[in-house]
């Protein structure tokens, strides 16, 4: 089995002033470390446009329509001051959210193992009728939909390690008992939410929040003994992960401390609760991750991760939290 790399250079497009972290560069430095001889076996496929109807299953449908027209114009009012439009912005979201579509597609129909888009704009603050944060289409929140109204999936996990809460992402959940958000994020850190007291009607919401300063032991105490234990009894039939790297030391919008061998690792615990529930379906999706050595660093890890097996053993849902895994490493 194989892992799926989704990207397109519509993604270098997307502009936004020379001082704005969230840039193209962060995919082309992505992309020359992908050209490593290690990552050979990846299955490399060009990023498609997503539907207006795939982004309607996350978003209302008035919210994208408004969106389309006003990234085909090149203004969208009522945009937050960080979030910036050029005229290549609207071919980069739909490409952005058309990679997680892509990628559920080949992941649930077995043609692939698992799969990483590196695309922009990323999406976890996009809520059901919101522009934020750098996002416009919840391409996660896509891909759970996606994958619930054509795969007949039943339950979606989905994993958010950005630095930042995924609000957009817990919002279109917080009532839908067939999505177990988790989150481990700074906090208290934009954009405010992801409290743990946020679990939603039907106790699927996680969140983990991490102080300020946050290396990677309390991160992977947080995966081990709280948000994978909780995904492994959830049993989903395919794990979504918000793959922000911005949690990394050399990142200059956040404040923790994670290496590269951090979210190795992660990837490694995150295929073997994956394997144990859903014949290791994993799709996941570029987020954050803004210092472009941290970024490189730590996508060569994760990937490197997902195209081989996982190390680690293997659990079976419902049994003990796998703290013990916690200091088995790299
Ligand atoms: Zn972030």
């Amino acid at each position: 089995m194989t892992t799926l790399h989704l990207t397109h250079m519509a993604a270098l497009a997307h502009l936004a002033p020379p001082w704005h972290p969230e840039r193209p560069d962060r995919i082309q430095v992505i992309e020359r470390c992908l050209e490593q001889e290690r990552f050979a076996a990846l299955v490399r496929e060009q990023a498609p446009v997503a539907s207006e109807a795939a982004l309607a299953r996350a978003h209302d449908v008035a919210y994208v329509e408004a969106t389309l027209a006003g990234l085909r114009d090149g203004a969208l009012p009522g945009v937050d001051h960080d979030t910036h439009v050029s005229p290549g912005t609207l071919e980069a979201a739909l490409r952005s959210a058309g990679a997680a579509v892509q990628a559920v597609d080949e992941v649930m129909t077995g043609q692939v193992r698992n799969a990483f888009s590196a695309m922009r704009p990323p999406g976890h603050h996009a809520g059901r009728a919101r522009t934020a944060g750098f996002c416009f289409f919840n391409n996660v929140a896509v891909a759970a939909r996606h994958a619930q109204a054509v795969h007949g999936v039943g339950r979606v996990a989905i994993l958010d390690w950005d630095a930042h809460h995924g609000d957009g992402t817990q919002e279109i959940f917080w009532n839908d008992p067939d999505v177990l958000f988790c989150s481990l994020h700074q906090w208290p850190f934009y954009p405010d939410t992801g409290a743990v007291s946020e679990r939603g009607p039907h106790d699927t919401v996680v969140n983990v929040p991490l102080p300020a300063g946050a290396d990677g032991g309390p991160f992977r105490e947080g995966l081990a003994a709280v948000v994978l234990p909780r995904i492994l009894d959830f049993r989903p039939d395919l794990i979504l992960i918000s793959a922000g790297f911005d949690a990394h030391w050399r990142d200059p919008l956040a404040d923790l401390r994670l290496t590269e061998a951090d979210f190795r690792w992660a990837t490694e615990q995150v295929m073997a609760v994956a394997d144990a529930t859903c014949t290791g379906r994993i799709v996941s999706l570029l987020e954050g991750g803004y210092d472009l050595v941290g970024l490189a660093r730590s996508v060569e890890a994760h990937v490197a991760a997902l195209i081989e097996p996982a190390t680690g053993r293997t659990w079976e849902a419902g049994e003990a939290a796998p703290a013990a895994l916690a200091d088995a490493g790299s």
